[in-house]
């Protein structure tokens, strides 16, 4: 049978209360001894005194005869004899009830009783009798008679039972006080072992269980803590075996995952590292014969341009641009390639530099658009500078190039919280509809083909915050401008998770 902790503790606790009651019971049942014992002694010390009251009627009877005759029969002598003759029969029916429980001295009362009732009945009654009638016969009489003698054997009876009586006392209060002892001693013996008894319990309670339990409990701390290798005893065949096997057989799987996710991760990165190494290979690749083509394009304007006809021209223009833009392609492809390799280098960058940097390298777009660029107070941040400065440019000058009419308006501010820096950067622009706001972080995702562009700038933002830990989404209605936020590493604090993006916002980092 499996030995479980519900059955291991029902047997103990059953042992501890069958000791306990048995122990309660033997109590209860010595001190009703030690009672009866008292109340049997205390029943013979009365039946001791109802005795002597029985002797002393006895006496008087004795003497009231005795008074009588040597008075000469005169009736006032007379008066103890009749006193005790109405008195005894009630005061040996006493001593009877009295002495009930001893058979021996049951038998002595009802023989007193009986002796006393012959005394009265065979020899005081024809004594009086004679008294009255002749006087001096009777005289003579009582002196040689046999009264004395049948007073002396009744109170010989008197001390057998007396003597009976008293070693019954002596018996009976040996009893209770040994008795009493004994339920002392049970009562100490019963307290010892249940002191014991819930000692052992208590050893036993902390060898067998929590012991095993703090090791599970250690085990689930290493493993919370990252360590999966952690495994507990599990060999015992009770609720606390059941409760490692499943602690183990989850670490094991946790591990098991957490191996499977590492190759994955690393698979995903080789293959990552393959794609970004390709991607720059062959846009480096293509640097080559773009330059040949472009060259050649060019000679040929040079040389040709007005020279042939109108359309012509027009396909000279056309190669021209065409080389033109994917001259900025190849350009953009490998800015994206390089984003994504290589560490992120740590360091401390402030905002406000940061942001008069981008102002610099933008100055000529500003002025040639009458643009605006303002910015609320910068906190510091941490990251790449090259990096988290090509994401602020790319964005405000998104927001310079992405408006229709009149002068466009940037305004970059910033907002700290747990650890983390949120930027805006809020322009006066065409605005995104939701429907695209959601795609436009992927590489070459472009919404019309007013604006020039390639679809590389926001997929490069989307990379770089993605390797400083933090997100980037837009909030935009289509004529009211838009609003980018992306979240950094603060430059000092504790951090916990990036705060989060808005429900209804995409969140693609
Ligand atoms: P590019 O600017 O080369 O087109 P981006 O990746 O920077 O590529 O942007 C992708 C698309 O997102 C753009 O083509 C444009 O439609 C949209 N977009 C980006 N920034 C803004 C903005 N500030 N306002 C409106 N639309 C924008």
């Amino acid at each position: 049978m499996k030995r479980s902790i519900t059955t291991r503790m029902l047997v103990v606790s059953g042992v501890l209360v069958l000791t306990s009651v048995a122990v309660f019971a033997l109590l209860v049942h010595a001190s009703v001894e030690q009672r009866s014992s008292a109340r049997l002694a205390f029943r013979s010390q009365e039946a001791i005194a109802s005795g002597n009251k029985l002797e002393k009627l006895v006496i008087d009877l004795e003497t009231g005869v005795r008074g009588f005759v040597a008075s000469g029969g005169r009736n006032t002598f007379l008066q103890p004899w009749t006193q005790a003759r109405r008195q005894y029969p009630t005061e040996a029916a006493t001593l009877a009830r009295l002495v009930r429980d001893h058979p021996d001295q049951m038998r002595l009362a009802a023989d007193i009783k009986s002796s006393i009732d012959d005394y009265v009945n065979l020899y005081s009654l024809p004594m009086i009798a004679l008294a009255r009638e002749r006087p001096d016969v009777a005289k003579s009489v009582i002196v040689n008679g046999t009264g004395k003698d049948r007073v002396a054997g009744i109170r010989s009876q008197f001390t057998r039972l007396f003597g009976a009586e008293r070693s019954l006392v002596t018996a009976r209060e040996t009893r209770a006080e040994s008795r009493s002892r004994t339920a002392i001693t049970l009562g100490i013996t019963g307290l010892a072992f249940a002191i014991v008894a819930v000692i052992l319990l208590g050893l036993y309670l902390a060898r067998s269980i929590v012991r095993p339990v703090r090791r599970v409990a250690a085990g689930a701390e290493r493993v919370a803590g990252g360590d999966l290798s952690a495994r507990v005893p599990d060999a015992r065949a009770d609720e606390l075996g059941d409760l490692g096997r499943a602690f183990n057989t989850m670490a094991a799987s946790l591990e098991e995952s957490r191996d499977e996710i590492d190759r994955r991760t690393q698979e995903l990165e080789r293959s990552n590292r393959e794609l970004a190494q390709y991607a720059a290979v062959t846009s480096h690749d293509l640097k080559e014969p773009l330059q040949t083509v472009s060259l050649f394009a060019q000679l040929f304007e040079r040389r040709y341009k007005g020279r042939l006809d109108p359309q012509a021209d027009q396909y000279i223009d056309s190669i021209i641009s065409g080389t033109e833009h994917m001259r900025t392609l190849i350009r953009d492809l490998l800015e994206y390639s390089r984003v994504g390799r290589g560490e992120v280098r740590r360091e401390t960058v402030d905002g406000e530099l940061l942001f008069q940097k981008v102002l610099d390298n933008l100055d000529a777009s500003i002025s040639e658009r009458c643009a605006e660029v303002t910015r609320d107070s910068l906190p510091a941040v941490e990251g790449d500078p090259n990096q988290l400065g090509q994401l602020l440019q790319n964005l405000v000058s998104n927001g310079l190039k992405f408006n229709a009419e009149g002068a466009p308006r940037v305004h970059v501010s910033a907002t700290s919280e747990k650890g983390f820096v949120l930027f805006s950067v809020a322009d006066n622009g065409i605005g995104i509809d939701e429907e695209h706001a959601h795609k436009i972080f992927e590489p070459f995702a472009r919404v019309g083909e007013r604006y020039e562009g390639t679809g590389i700038g926001l997929a490069i933002c989307h990379k770089i915050v993605e390797r400083h830990g933090g997100r980037i989404w837009v909030e935009s209605r289509p004529g009211s401008g838009s609003t980018f936020m992306f979240t950094v590493p603060a430059a000092s604090g504790r951090r916990s998770a990036p705060p989060a993006a808005p429900e209804k916002a995409p969140t693609p980092a």
